[in-house]
């Protein structure tokens, strides 16, 4: 058993002044695995003292210093990459696959920082004014359980080519993963109080974050719910605050799409990191002339989608995070069946012969209707929807019918059709014929899904304000 009773505050690693311990499990056999001592609101404060100190030479520091610093960093994570990929097994039940792809994001994000920043000038001209983009302060980063260390890394990343310094605030359910992160970082040998990292409880270490008067901005990646509550909390001291929180994605195939090749990438983008991802395609529109022939290529994808073992290699679901995170996903099967939604596959229970773990039948409904519960709310489990409609008018407006709007998905073998379908998708991202990352364009939501936008220029300008200096060539 584990016990992992370390923080880290100004450039060490700590005991936490809060004495709470937080049981760790392995989602796969529900059994605990280790034990977590959060940090408290003291701890937190601690952080932003040493962030604040350590930002009055960091904020000062050349671009070429940070770039360095930067690329230390993923050296540094790379370095952790196996033993990382072990941990996101083990403590989230990513399968293998995916665990090997959230290991090298977590250091791919670091270099993508660092070439952004390497071209990125902080200074522009506007008129007569010199425009000087400066680092916004203390940031406060706030992270979810789905991807621990890619998401601490990317965040980091970006505050740190800004110039600013950072108290991160991890998922207390990812402590063993971001015990890993940290060492590697910690190695990375940056000035003490630059990062500091504080897993503790939202209600506790997050609010303390989101409302101190020394923390400038806050970058959180979570639920909608609490995304509503780090805005109210940082609103008392008007906090630059950047949201990316949940989605409803649509899928959206239009008529000429190649079926053979739309729905394997269909069934992937609804069951991408089990089900548990913001960017699911979890509504796919399907055109009702269609529908017989995408049911029956959807049911052939699904029975060979294999849930089970993460670390077997065939396996391309795993289990839920949490006990809570299971039952949430069955009880939305069940407002599925209640609502008069048929299976196409999958449903409620465990997969065949997987009796411990928190593992879920991958489901697909078709006969839903746009207004049904699990069509509108985010269920973060591999749970599809399929909704039929009449033209392509109707389908954008059913793919726009949402209070979401991430990420889109259009199929089709007219590309300049699929292009003008996409303009009129309100989402942060829009993907045609692929399910590619483009790590340089921003990344972020449309209404409810967040404010602001991280990943490349947009992310680093995110923790930077424009200063307007006027009158400095007037001699
Ligand atoms: P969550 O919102 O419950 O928690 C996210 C983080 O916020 C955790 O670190 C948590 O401890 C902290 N937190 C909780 N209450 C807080 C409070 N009052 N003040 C400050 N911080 C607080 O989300 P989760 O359950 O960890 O993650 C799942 C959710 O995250 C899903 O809704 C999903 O859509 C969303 N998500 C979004 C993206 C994206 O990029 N848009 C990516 C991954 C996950």
């Amino acid at each position: 058993m584990r016990l992992i009773d370390q923080i880290y505050i100004d450039g060490a690693f700590v005991t936490p002044h809060g004495t709470e311990l937080f049981d760790l499990y392995n989602p796969a056999t529900a059994q605990v695995i280790g034990k977590v001592r959060l940090a408290d609101a003291e701890d937190a404060r601690r952080a932003i003292a040493a962030a604040k100190r350590a930002f009055r030479s960091f904020s000062g520091t050349d671009k070429a210093v940070r770039v360095r610093m930067l690329h230390r960093m993923h050296e540094s994570v790379s370095a952790h990459a196996d033993e990382l990929t072990e941990a996101v097994i083990e403590e989230y039940g990513a399968p293998m696959s995916r665990a090997h792809w959230m290991a090298a994001h977590a250091s791919n994000v670091l270099l993508d920082a660092a070439k952004v920043l390497e071209s990125y000038d902080f200074t522009r001209r506007a008129g007569i004014a010199d425009v000087v983009m400066q680092p916004l302060g203390v940031a406060g980063l706030i992270t979810p359980w789905n991807s621990d260390a890619g998401f601490i890394c990317g965040k980091l990343a970006a505050a740190i080519a800004a110039g600013c310094t950072a108290v991160v605030k991890p998922s207390e359910m990812s402590g063993i993963q971001t015990q890993i992160i940290t060492r590697a970082l910690h190695e990375a040998g940056l000035p003490p109080g630059v990062f500091n990292i504080v897993t503790g409880r939202g209600e506790v270490v997050g609010a303390e974050i989101s409302a101190h008067p020394d923390v400038a901005k806050i970058s959180f990646t979570g639920s909608t719910v609490v995304g509503r509550t780090i805005l109210r909390a940082g609103a008392e001291t008007l906090k630059r605050v950047t949201l990316e929180l949940g989605g409803k994605s649509p899928f959206v195939i239009l008529d000429d799409a190649n079926l053979a090749e739309a729905v394997p990438l269909a069934i992937q983008a609804g069951f991408m990191n089990s089900g548990q991802a913001c960017i699911a395609g979890t509504r796919i529109l399907v055109p009702v002339g269609r529908l017989k022939e995408f049911e029956e290529f959807a049911k052939a994808a699904v029975e060979q989608t294999r849930a089970g073992d993460p670390r077997d290699p065939k396996t391309d679901i795993g289990p839920m995070v949490s006990q809570k995170q299971w039952e949430r996903v069955q009880r939305y099967i069940r407002i599925g069946i209640d609502e008069g939604a048929k299976l196409l596959a999958g449903g409620e229970g465990r997969p065949q012969g997987l009796e411990a773990g928190w593992f879920v039948r991958p489901t697909v409904f078709t006969s839903v209707r746009n207004d049904m519960t699990i069509a509108r709310e985010e269920i973060f489990g591999p749970v599809l929807s399929i909704i039929t409609y009449r033209n392509e008018e109707e389908a954008i407006a059913i793919a726009n019918d949402t209070a979401y709007g991430l990420q889109a998905y259009v199929m089709s073998s007219d590309v300049s059709r699929a292009r003008s379908v996409a303009s009129r998708i309100d989402a942060g991202r829009v993907l045609i014929n692929t399910l590619a990352h483009e790590p340089l364009a921003p990344f972020g939501g449309f209404k409810q899904s967040g404010i602001g936008r991280e990943y490349g220029r947009f992310g680093l300008e995110a923790f930077l304000e424009p200063k307007s200096v006027v009158g400095a060539n007037a001699a």
